[in-house]
């Protein structure tokens, strides 16, 4: 069994926009003492959120853009905060981009916008970061899915985002199978409706009653509700659980 070196990264992508759950988590995990990798679309927006976390937190924090459906700019990335930082012992794939088109005004561009981001990206910033993981013999991946993959969407969005994210959860059980023998974990987190603008917007109250109405919790998710369990399943002591699909979604589905 391997154990954590005492400095250690944890990368996310898609970090920076204010309200998200990928900032709410890097902070979160820097309030820990990770040391952060920040990846989003814009490089200048991505270095700010990393020194404004270092001077938060007195951690070290490197940004570096890149958009996560491009390969080489994911792995050009990653390859610059590798070097900027410690050990990488996380990555969190948070990015993602909502797609509220219904199926029958559906187009081959806007399946591929979706899948690109929303699955491919996931693969890319995982295949880079398992490279050294593999050579470290430890890591801790964890990637965010959504309820929509298992309920066939019934959020904002639709069709190809559900798609997108049940294949998450294949490439998070395939992962796991393949990478476990060098001491790497790979989970999902499966949100239901949390409070951040991806789903056309900042919430309204009225808009929060009735995504409530479902669950058996009595309020919408936080950002914080997410990046605790992220938080969870990346640290050490989460060294016996692989492959699995977290649900944290105020009971919304339930298996
Ligand atoms: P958000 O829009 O606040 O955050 C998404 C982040 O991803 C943004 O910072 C954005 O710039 C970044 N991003 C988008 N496309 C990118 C690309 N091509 N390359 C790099 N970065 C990119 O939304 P959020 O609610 O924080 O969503 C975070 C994740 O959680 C997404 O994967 C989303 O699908 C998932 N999720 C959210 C909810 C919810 O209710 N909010 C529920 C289930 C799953």
């Amino acid at each position: 069994m391997s154990t954590f070196p005492t400095e250690r990264t944890a990368i996310i992508t898609g970090a920076v926009s204010e309200r998200g759950i990928g900032r709410a988590t890097a902070s979160y995990l820097a309030a820990q003492g990770w040391s952060i990798g920040i990846i989003d679309l814009d490089d200048a927006l991505c270095k700010a959120a990393a020194k404004e976390l270092a001077a938060e937190h007195g951690v070290k924090a490197f940004g570096a853009g890149a958009n996560v459906s491009d390969e080489g700019s994911v792995r050009a990335a990653i390859d610059a905060i590798e070097a900027e930082l410690p050990q990488i012992v996380a990555l969190a794939n948070v990015a993602g981009v909502s797609s509220p088109v219904p199926y029958l005004e559906l187009d081959a561009a806007e399946w591929d916008r979706v899948l690109n981001i929303n699955l491919n990206g996931v693969h890319y910033a995982t295949r880079r970061v398992a490279e050294s993981m593999v050579k470290n013999r430890i890591g801790r991946i964890v990637n965010i899915s959504s309820v929509s993959a298992q309920r066939g969407g019934g959020t904002f969005s639709k069709t190809p985002y559900s798609v997108a994210k049940a294949g998450v959860i294949g490439l998070t059980r395939a992962t796991a199978r393949e990478l476990g023998e060098y001491d790497i974990t790979v989970n999902a987190i499966s949100p239901g409706p949390i409070d951040t603008d991806i789903m056309g917007g900042t919430l309204s109250e009225e808009r929060k009653d009735e995504l409530t109405k479902d669950l058996v919790v009595n309020r919408v998710g936080t950002t914080r509700d997410i990046a605790a369990a992220i938080a969870f399943l990346i640290s050490e002591d989460a060294g016996y659980i692989s492959g699995q699909t977290l649900n944290v979604d105020g009971g919304l589905y339930m298996h």
